[in-house]
């Protein structure tokens, strides 16, 4: 199957599903192929084991976060509003 610049990983899909398809799964595709931070020894060893679940190469931390990426935007803004709700609001900090 050729994998040129313009398909990169969706390559392997030849030319089914249609572009927009294509093109949405190459993002998530290549964003969750890509090396991850680690949150324990911030080594980039991070890969996915399953939805949700992530694991590190190196230090064997598994933790959970989201489906495609181990920390989501919308997790971030959780922790965010979890902090300031524990610890006051954030100017106080
Ligand atoms: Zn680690």
């Amino acid at each position: 199957m050729p994998k040129t610049k313009k398909v990169g990983i969706t390559g392997r899909y030849g030319t089914r599903y249609g572009t927009k398809a294509r093109k949405q799964v190459k993002t998530i595709l290549e964003n969750l192929k890509k090396p991850h931070k680690c949150p324990q020894c911030a080594t980039k060893a991070v890969k996915r084991i399953s939805v949700g679940v992530w694991s590190c190469k190196k230090c064997g931390l598994t933790f959970t976060g989201g489906a495609y990426l181990p920390v989501t935007p919308l997790g971030k803004e959780k922790g965010r509003i979890i902090d300031t709700l524990t610890y006051g609001s954030e100017t106080e900090k």
